[in-house]
């Protein structure tokens, strides 16, 4: 059982809430009820603006978005922060867009808040890949097409493993959807890699502002992923869904684009 929301924190302790994809109505009780309670509130600029109508009117709300390459927190500062205003006693939450275990460096939080001798809470929220899937009426793992999912990053770390397009391909063709997160930069590398693998004219589509009333998707064969990112103005953030459960939507044809009310 959580402590009532006014209780003394008897711990130095931090919430990591996961957000959603921007629909506030998606956010979890949990997540509302941490919100509620929070004192201190960092938040990533992916999290919806709504959401931050359930935080006390006298909260203090420091905004952290890091969005490639524009506004920058450095991530070492949100981990010092978050330490010394849970070290002082308030009640900090770290509001992250989808959930906080996706890409979202979630884990490396944790750890350093953990070694810190600050107690983490981690509450789920819906990570943006599902959203995306849901906003196009399409199951990831409709059985006729596919035993699974793999959620990928396109924009791997820097210094880390590239990753291998081909490899994710031949396996994704042996019935495995691809969700693609930050991939919209890369996605001239990314359809080429994926085209050593799999059919040109597999279905892809990508997603924007899942969720949210702007949202907008728009669907093509993969050999022209690229072209249809360009024509359609689609851009970050934004998810790219691959595989042959894509097959049920109506649209799979050279840059078929699809509204959100059509969805
Ligand atoms: N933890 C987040 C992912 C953070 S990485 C989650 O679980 O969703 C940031 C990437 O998430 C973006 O580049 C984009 O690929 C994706 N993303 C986040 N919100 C999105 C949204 N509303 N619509 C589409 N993609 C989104």
């Amino acid at each position: 059982m959580n402590p009532p929301p006014d209780a003394p924190s008897p711990r130095p302790r931090v919430t990591l809430v996961g957000a959603g994809p921007g629909d506030p109505e998606l956010l979890t009780l949990k997540a509302i009820r941490a919100i509620r309670a929070a004192t201190v509130l960092l938040v990533d600029d992916l999290v919806g603006r709504e959401v931050l109508r359930y935080a006390r009117r006298h909260a203090r709300i420091v905004d952290v978005g890091k969005r490639g390459g524009c506004r920058s927190t450095p991530q070492d500062f949100i981990e010092r922060l978050m330490a010394t205003e849970a070290l002082k006693g308030e009640r900090v939450v770290r509001l992250k867009g989808g959930d906080p275990g996706v890409f979202g460096r979630g884990g490396e939080e944790v750890e350093h808040l953990r070694t810190h001798g600050i107690e983490v809470e981690v509450i789920n929220g819906i990570t943006s890949g599902l959203a995306a899937a849901t906003g196009l009426g399409v199951p990831l793992t409709h059985r006729d097409h596919a035993h699974g999912v793999i959620l990928v990053t396109g924009h791997p770390r820097a210094g880390s493993t590239p990753l291998d397009w081909r490899r994710l391909a031949t396996t994704a063709a042996d019935g495995y959807t691809l969700v693609i997160y930050m991939g919209v930069a890369q996605a001239a590398q990314i359809q080429a890699g994926l085209l050593e693998g799999l059919p040109p004219d597999t279905p892809v589509a990508v997603v924007q502002h899942a969720s949210l009333p702007q949202q907008r998707h728009a669907v093509a064969p993969l050999a022209d992923l690229q072209a249809m990112l360009q024509r359609e103005g689609l851009g970050s953030p934004a998810v790219i869904i691959v595989g042959n459960v894509l097959r049920g939507l109506q649209a799979v044809q050279p840059a078929a684009r699809l509204s959100a009310a059509a969805a």
